[in-house]
């Protein structure tokens, strides 16, 4: 539709680009000190990924976003992890299986300079297993003399070693077009094996907040485990799990259940166990300690969920055990804490007691509802159109932008894609994004919302 200045191959690119379902997923993994990390900022292109971290700093983020050749993916950094109790092969065995559980593709970064290591047969077998596409990249060939040391690594079996230099960005490119023929348009085991198949929830939350707790009381004796891998360090594990008369499939829950002890790095470690639950989930519900003040790290984790486009429900934990002061500053915490997920279901509960556990299910099924919501073009029109009228646009430079049309240009969750004769500020988009979900409900989701202005 050549509406209002916009040509139509303008309208449908950019409904096509907004619509994008989740993003597949790269894992980068590999020993300590192959240049994970390096390789991580050269694909992202930025420099947000610390390669300065220092030992024992925390890092929680481990997800980014990268765009090659027009195509966008996530990437999933495993750089920060430390060595620790387990033992170097253990300790990377386990990072790997968790990185490579979450992602459709993998990068396995190999020094080139020092050749395949005993550690680098072990995790070329965990990735065996895990039979997902694999590319090999050879890093530290920092010029035409190290080529001869990156074709030694045929012998890993892997196909064909890369050649790359992470730190001069040599031989990335070509690296890189090997990544986008591995990783499928959509991520395959997030979505597309997910129809007709039982719901997938992440039960997250930092440490001590009562998960395990939350997930034996609601499990009880029927809960049936699905996709054990035998004989790896690390057990991701599935359950199914039936309540409110629905089986529901909790991922990832051998993170929640087996507490391996981690001193260095076990705050990393958790947060790519949080990701990769989050990255298989549809929805998740956030475990937050009501005893304790909101932390940052609750705050992340939050963050991790809505980033990542997932459906959202926040249980406030350990009811039994408030007190009336302390519920009263519960109270001014989520206000202040977390306003920008006021949206999300909310229920008070008790792992201990089993108090509102009846209000779990509920909360989810309206939280994945939201997220599925399709508005038709008609209503969002009509709606856009009074919106518009009642309240336009500030005047910005003698000129009012206004919004012309919109659509719906995905779900899962609801993205949005607005075409306007000018600039809108951020303050109007966020006044539409409330009006949205006052006029449409969108609870427990978060939604997108893009604004193509007209040339
Ligand atoms: P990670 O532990 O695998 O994440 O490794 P880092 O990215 O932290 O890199 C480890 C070290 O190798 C750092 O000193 C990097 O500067 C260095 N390094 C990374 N990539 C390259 C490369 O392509 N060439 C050279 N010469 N050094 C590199
Ligand atoms: P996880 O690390 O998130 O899996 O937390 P756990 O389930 O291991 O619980 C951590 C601690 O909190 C344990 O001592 C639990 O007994 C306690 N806990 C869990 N849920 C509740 C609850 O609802 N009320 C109270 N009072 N304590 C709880």
């Amino acid at each position: 539709a050549a509406e209002e200045g916009f040509d139509s191959e303008d309208v449908e690119g950019a409904i096509e680009a907004a619509g994008h379902g989740p993003l597949p997923v790269l894992a980068v993994v590999g020993r300590p000190n192959v240049g994970k990390s390096t390789l991580v900022n050269r694909i992202i292109g930025r420099r947000e990924a610390v390669v300065e971290d220092k030992p024992g700093v925390t890092r929680d983020r481990v997800t980014y976003e990268a765009e090659w050749a027009g195509r966008r993916f996530k990437v999933v950094d495993t750089g920060g992890w430390e060595q620790d109790v387990l033992g170097i092969d253990a300790s990377v065995a386990a990072q790997a299986e968790y990185a490579i559980e979450a992602a459709d593709a993998v990068v396995f970064v190999v020094d080139a300079k020092v050749g395949a290591t005993d550690t680098d047969e072990a995790v070329v077998r965990l990735l065996r297993k895990a039979g997902k596409p694999v590319v090999l990249a050879a890093n530290k060939v920092d010029g035409p003399s190290g080529e001869a040391d990156a074709s030694y690594l045929w012998a890993l079996g892997l196909g064909e070693p890369h050649p790359v230099s992470a730190l001069h960005g040599r031989g990335t490119g070509d690296m890189l077009d090997a990544v986008l023929e591995a990783l499928p348009e959509a991520p395959e085991q997030t979505f597309g094996t997910a129809i007709g198949g039982p719901r997938r929830i992440a039960l997250i939350g930092r440490p001590n907040v009562g998960k395990s707790s939350l997930l034996n009381k609601v499990a009880g004796e029927e809960r049936v485990v699905v996709n054990e891998q035998a004989g790896t360090t690390r057990d991701p594990v599935d359950e199914l799990i039936e309540l409110g008369g629905v089986t529901w499939k909790f991922v990832d829950t051998a993170g929640i259940r087996k507490r391996v002890h981690l001193q260095q790095g076990a705050d990393y470690y958790a947060s790519l166990r949080t990701a990769a639950a989050v990255e298989k989930a549809e929805v998740a519900v956030i475990l937050i300690d009501a005893t304790e003040s909101i932390s940052v790290q609750d705050q992340r984790i939050v963050t991790m969920a809505v980033e990542a486009g997932r459906a959202l429900v926040i249980a406030y934990n350990k009811w039994d055990n408030l007190d009336e002061e302390r519920r009263y500053y519960l109270e001014r915490e989520i206000e202040t804490e977390f306003g920008q997920v006021a949206w999300a279901p909310r229920v008070n509960v008790s792992a201990r007691t089993g108090r509102h556990m009846e209000k779990l299910v509920p909360a989810v099924e309206a939280a994945l509802a939201g997220w599925e919501t399709r508005v038709p073009t008609g209503r969002l029109n009509a709606f856009l159109g009074e919106l518009v009228a009642a309240h336009p646009h500030p005047i910005r430079g003698g000129k009012q932008p206004r919004i012309l049309f919109g659509t719906q240009a995905g779900t899962k969750p609801p993205r949005f894609v607005l075409f306007a004769s000018g600039f809108i500020e951020a303050g109007y988009r966020r006044f539409i994004e409330r009006r949205l979900r006052e006029e449409f409900g969108f609870e427990g989701t978060p939604i997108h919302i893009s604004v193509r202005v007209r040339e």
